[in-house]
């Protein structure tokens, strides 16, 4: 990316209308010589009716109406002049800042990650990776690491184990860059009386010692449901199964109208209310994009099994960090696994099973 591209106001405010309205948001193509602006709705008497387009990173998986067309449109426009105001000689931008707003303009028109090709997943980690360095001085590798042919991910949970310690807690907020602000947390740990499974009225914020007499301690995340009603009901397809199981979500596609939380049962997603913040020297740099990259304002996240570990051969960081050995994971469909042996020799139950969503996440006592 050159530093001193300039791009001429005009061009960018009549490229980004043009783009929006026609594609809704594909890979950003060189801007024409002369584009030409069709009103939203209005087409030619005479047109022949345009063609299907083919399968791509374009709105065609993102349904909009007027009013969502209209806030891409106004989105693009504040984008795009705010990239057309830094790159004018006049404006007093740092190269730095010159090319930090080229590069969150060319993001701003990339399309789903389930949908790009195996080059537009390239540029668009280089993309985010130069942002880091440019944005907050700090070097990330963003993975894009894929599911592993023969692999669907599996986590057992032993009640008799766990003490409540909560060090799977903490040990996931470090490894997925969770917001300290909020004090963002993927995993509850309820403490529940002896004798009674009941989630509603176990206690998740307790602050005493550990473990209490008469108590015994259940933890809850994502459970990567088989058949997860949260991917069902989303209307851009912003999150999906991966074939090893792993439910994700795609932060720059994800709209935020968090139906995705409602339709869980698990109270297992979380929503930024505001950008999250993570002090630079707490900053995880060892990062996937559909994992423990930094979210933004507004999207919905959850627990990967942390997809930047787990596909590359390691344990999630919760399951390393305990320290009773509560927590088992693993390849369901190694016979020799860890998760497999469990299965076979124990006696477990999972939550709420008449909802047939069928977690991968099991529990069970020695
Ligand atoms: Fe979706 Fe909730 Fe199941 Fe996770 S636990 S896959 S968020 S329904
Ligand atoms: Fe999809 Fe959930 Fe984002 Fe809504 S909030 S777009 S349902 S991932």
């Amino acid at each position: 990316m050159s530093h001193d591209r300039e791009l001429r106001f005009e061009d960018v405010l009549r490229y980004a209308a043009q783009h929006e309205l026609e594609h809704g948001g594909g890979a950003l193509a060189p801007p024409p010589e002369r584009a030409y602006v069709r009103p939203p709705g209005i087409a030619r008497r005479d047109a022949p009716p345009p063609p299907e387009p083919e399968v791509g990173p374009t709105l065609l998986d993102k349904p909009v109406d007027r009013r969502g067309a209209l806030g891409l449109l106004f989105g693009a426009t504040a984008l795009a002049t705010q990239v057309a105001g830094a790159c004018t000689p006049a404006s007093g931008a740092t190269d730095a800042e010159r090319e930090a707003k080229i590069l969150e303009w060319e993001e701003y028109f990339k399309g789903n990650f389930r949908l790009m090709t195996a080059e537009e997943k390239t540029a668009t980690v280089r993309r985010l990776e130069r942002l880091s360095k440019l944005k907050r001085g700090m070097d990330v590798h963003i993975a894009t690491t894929e599911a592993q042919p023969g692999v669907l991910f599996g986590y057992a949970f032993n009640i008799s184990k766990c003490k409540g310690y909560r060090n799977c807690v903490q040990a996931c907020v470090n490894e997925n860059n969770l917001d300290r602000a909020s004090a963002t947390q993927y995993i509850r740990i309820f403490e529940m009386e002896d004798g009674v499974v009941d989630l509603e009225h176990g206690d998740a914020t307790y602050q005493h010692e550990v473990p209490a007499e008469g108590h015994f301690y259940l933890g809850t995340q994502c459970f990567q449901c088989a058949n997860p009603p949260c991917v069902a009901v989303c209307p851009v397809r912003a999150t999906w199964q991966e074939p090893d199981g792993i439910v994700v979500v795609d932060y720059d596609w994800c709209i935020g109208c968090r139906y995705c939380m409602a339709a869980c049962p698990y109270w297992a997603r979380r929503f930024n209310w505001a950008a999250p913040e993570v002090p630079a020297e707490e900053l995880n740099p060892n990062q996937h994009y559909l994992g423990n990259r930094p979210r933004k304002k507004g999207v919905v996240e959850k627990c990967t099994f942390c997809i930047q570990r787990s596909r590359e051969g390691r344990l999630p960081a919760c399951a390393e960090a305990c320290p009773t050995g509560a927590r088992v994971f693993g390849n369901l469909l190694d016979p020799n696994s860890a998760i497999r042996w469990v299965l076979a020799n124990k006696r477990v139950f999972r939550l709420k099973e008449e909802l047939s969503t069928e977690p991968r996440f099991w529990y069970f006592t020695d």
